[in-house]
């Protein structure tokens, strides 16, 4: 699980790596908000994007 403010620190260290590959979003982790509640969204946990879970269906 991850919750926003990790999501974030992620983007931030995503946008300050080295390569600048483009990310598969192979692994997703579920999001929280911190207070613990599910947002309904996934985080990857390489580049800390969020995306709505009927997304990862396609
Ligand atoms: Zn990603």
């Amino acid at each position: 699980m991850m919750t926003l403010s990790q999501a974030a620190a992620l983007q931030v260290k995503w946008k300050q790596r080295a390569y600048r590959t483009r990310c598969e979003h192979l692994v997703f982790e579920l999001e929280w908000n911190g207070e613990g509640y599910l947002t309904g969204h996934y985080v990857c946990n390489l580049c800390g994007v969020s995306v709505a879970h009927r997304d990862l269906a396609a």
